[in-house]
């Protein structure tokens, strides 16, 4: 039976984890009760829903105590226990999504395509069919969403450019496409993947139908057990599915997202090199044959848009860096980036904020729209990440640590990117030997930029070219021998080391 249409109270608990010790205690309550996933925001979780006649009752980071205390309170019915609520609030009684609430973590933005997180069973067929339904759209309508909404995120090859000419590439070459849903990637990817699975392949499933595929193959790195899991259980579980599903992992490193590093791996092939282009994945991917790739988020996107019948102007933002704990929340495009700030503790105070993923750009201002062009234009990343740098942090040495990084994990096939990183991480070490090269800097990241094969050695350059521009003061400061977070070793200490 689907958790919607239920007539006692019905109990959910939402939390990352499927087993919690509070759901051990609610289990013998005289109730439904569920493990939903994760909302996306740890710092309410575990989350306890109660849910009746149209009324869900929020409590928040509930402990055992007081699961307790709801057990017993439930025995006098639903009412005897919202007084105790951290939030109380009116909905549809089919709701189908997470209602919204004013509780502040989970009040930022909207839950469209975050919409079954925190709500559905995850891998219940039924929860999502009654909530949402499995597509049945036909593959005009799909095609004319495509042409519509853009990719996101770097492991998608489609990143910030309209999805439908790479359907329409992938269906005239030879060969019967493959779709890749590329959930290798960021908080976001994982969330969907492990919250909202089905959401995941319906969406998946409707670029088949859109590209005539024949395959779909969904793509997490071998450290993420949970989302393999989930995604598993829900291929399994998927009713009538269009075409084949699997699931294949990929290794636990950051450049296995790229697109063509991506299917390098589904191949099995252990060296993780990007392939040249043109021509593209779409024209020419798994074993030759035309293969379009996009993230988990780009799918649930689309699945969220055939549902509503029309894309949602929102992009999901994950907040990292210095705070207790990431959280993800779904930000209008016209919303500023700082508003996904409520969902998190720890974010009171920061000193910058590293926007657009492991290679975003460096500002200390989250007075941006969340749209890509917005982000664009302020010359920050699109790839739905704030990592945010606390008061002590020194932003020289956090770009010199992602300059090394580059230069440590790429794949070596390109010398702008192979040689570029090396090099940028050197000229950065060189400023604590009192030398600032800003032009000969400046120089080397647009080299990189222009020459490089892949994402990865295109965006490397940008913590340290928009640092220099934002936090310039700091540069000079380390020539002279001074770091101003007081957090750098002295010249004399990173001479010996
Ligand atoms: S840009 Fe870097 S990661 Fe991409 S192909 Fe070149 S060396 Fe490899």
């Amino acid at each position: 039976m689907s958790l919607l249409d239920t007539d006692r109270t019905t109990v959910r608990i939402a939390s990352r984890e499927a087993e919690t010790a509070i759901g051990d205690v609610l289990r013998d309550a005289d109730s439904e009760v569920h493990a939903v996933g994760s909302t996306g925001v740890p710092a309410v979780e575990p989350l306890v829903l109660l849910t009746e006649d149209g009324r869900t009752a929020f409590f928040a980071a509930c402990s055992v105590g007081r699961a307790e205390a709801l057990l017993t309170g439930l025995e006098d019915g639903f009412d005897s226990v919202v007084d105790g609520a951290d939030a109380v609030v009116e909905h549809d009684p089919n709701a189908a999504r997470l209602p919204a609430t004013d509780l502040p973590e989970l009040s930022a933005g909207q839950r469209t395509v975050l919409g079954p997180c925190g709500w559905l069973r995850p891998t219940d067929p039924d929860d999502y069919e009654a909530a949402v339904g499995f597509g049945g759209s036909d593959p005009e309508t799909i095609r004319e969403l495509g042409a519509e909404i853009l990719g996101r995120g770097w492991g998608d090859w489609c990143q910030d450019r309209t999805l439908a000419d790479s359907w329409e590439t992938a269906r005239e070459a030879d060969g019967d496409p493959t779709v890749v849903v590329n959930a290798h990637g960021t908080g976001a990817d994982t969330l969907l993947s492990s919250s909202a699975p089905f959401a995941v392949l319906d969406g998946a499933a409707a670029v088949a139908r859109a590209t005539d595929a024949e395959r779909i193959v969904v793509y997490i790195s071998q450290d993420d057990d949970h989302a393999v899991d989930q995604v598993e259980t829900a291929v399994w579980g998927y009713p009538d599915p269009p075409v084949s599903m699997s699931v294949v992992t990929g290794p636990a490193v950051y450049r296995a997202a790229e697109p063509t590093m991506a299917i390098e791996a589904i191949e099995g092939n252990h060296r993780l090199e990007a392939r040249l282009r043109p021509p593209g994945p779409d024209e020419t991917g798994i074993h030759d044959r035309p293969t379009v790739v996009h993230t988990a988020r780009t799918v649930a996107h689309l699945a969220a848009a055939l549902d509503t019948g029309s894309p949602a102007d929102s992009r999901l933002v994950t907040v990292t860096g210095d705070v207790a704990a990431p959280a993800t929340v779904e930000l209008p495009e016209r919303a500023r980036l700082a508003a996904a700030l409520d969902a998190v503790d720890g974010a009171e105070e920061y000193k910058a904020a590293c926007v657009g993923g492991r290679f975003g750009g460096l500002t200390d201002s989250l007075d941006v729209r969340a749209g890509p062009e917005s982000l664009l234009d302020a010359g920050l990343g699109t790839e739905g990440v704030v990592e945010l740098l606390g008061e002590d942090r020194c932003v020289v040495k956090f770009v010199g640590e992602r300059a090394q990084f580059a230069a440590d994990t790429n794949c070596g096939r390109c010398v702008p990117c192979r040689e570029g990183t090396t090099q940028l991480a050197e000229l950065l070490r060189d400023l604590y030997d009192g030398r600032y090269r800003r032009d000969g800097i400046e120089e080397l990241i647009g080299v990189m930029e222009r020459s490089s094969i892949c994402t990865f050695g295109v965006d490397a350059g940008r913590p340290t070219r928009t640092a220099m521009t934002e936090f310039e003061s700091e540069f000079h400061a380390h020539a002279d021998g001074r770091c101003p977070a007081g957090s750098c070793p002295r010249k004399a200490e990173v001479s010996t080391t």
